[in-house]
């Protein structure tokens, strides 16, 4: 088996190890091949192959789209693309429009229940201001001593009826997949057991993804169990996907997963790689 660690993030968007400080990581853990699929953003990945290249490790371009289905935010990795191709860049330029207005929306919702100052306080966790996130409010709510750790301000204030939530539209599934396949990549429906859909909107969106020319699923990743890297294994044979594997590693302090430490994929299944055998550099 190839150690294949294919989703992780710099600070391009919301980690905090720059795209070199990962590849280094990446390499020491023992990672094979990697992809850096910063959100919404393209603009690490020169940096991440020219770094990956330097530590004799194969690499493939990568992102990480975040689009509305179903009144859910979903995200659609993408792996193997041109990264200059022009459609892409600026469909993803698009997608990370309204991040600016969203995050002064959720300061003031802070604001209304005693905590100053968030949208302030994020910005200095932010490498790129058009990728300012819920990551980064949480990281400036446990400097401020709000919470112990990011999980609890997301619990807390950051996710659906909570003060700080505002939510977003982001790009459509069929642009999403579309951009990435016709930059000659493969798109990948990431961490599939973390939304909440019905099974009839889990079907919908397996379907749909499909029928847009979406050709993998992430099976084994940083926030799936071994029982939902079973069941999405098996999602993966039912609609004739391929399987993808990577840690989501955002930050040493914060992610559970390192790098290149995940199970294997599970047998049976196509690694995404195997498909993508002509666009690794
Ligand atoms: P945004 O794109 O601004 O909605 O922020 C989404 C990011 O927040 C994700 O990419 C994760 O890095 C992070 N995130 C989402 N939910 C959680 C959670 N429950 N605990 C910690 N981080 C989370
Ligand atoms: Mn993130
Ligand atoms: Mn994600
Ligand atoms: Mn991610």
């Amino acid at each position: 088996m190839l150690n294949a660690d294919l989703h992780c993030h710099s600070t391009v968007s919301d980690g905090t190890l720059t795209p070199e400080a990962l590849a280094e990581r990446a390499k020491a853990n023992g990672v094979e091949l990697w992809a850096l699929t910063d959100h919404d953003e393209v603009g690490g990945q020169q940096r991440a192959l020219e770094a990956a290249r330097s530590q004799g490790m194969k690499y493939l371009t990568g992102t990480e789209i975040s689009v509305t289905f179903a009144g859910q935010t979903v995200h659609i990795v993408g792996l193997g693309f041109d990264h200059h191709n022009t459609a892409l860049i600026n469909g993803l330029r698009r997608t990370r429009g309204g991040r600016g207005e969203r995050a002064q929306e959720m300061s003031e919702g802070l604001a209304k229940v005693g905590i100053k100052g968030a949208y302030e306080g994020a910005l200095k966790y932010v490498g790129n201001p058009e990728l300012i996130s819920r990551t980064h409010f949480a990281r400036f709510l446990v400097e401020a001593g709000v919470c112990k750790d990011t999980p609890e301000v997301f619990r807390k204030y950051l996710t659906e009826g909570k003060p700080g939530f505002v939510p977003h539209r982001w790009a459509r599934l069929q642009d999403a997949v579309q951009w990435i396949n016709d930059a000659g990549g493969i798109a990948v429906i990431a961490h599939p057991a973390r939304y909440s859909f019905t099974p009839n909107e889990e079907y919908a969106l397996f379907t749909e993804f499909k029928t847009h020319g979406g050709r993998g699923v992430e099976v084994v990743t940083g926030s799936h169990s071994a029982q939902e890297a079973a069941r999405y294994a098996e999602t993966a044979l039912e609609f004739g996907l391929a399987a993808s594997r990577g840690s989501d590693f955002h930050s040493p302090d914060e992610s559970h997963t390192d790098l290149g430490a995940l199970p294997w994929l599970p047998g049976q299944l196509t690694p995404v790689w195997e498909l993508l055998a002509d666009r690794i550099q």
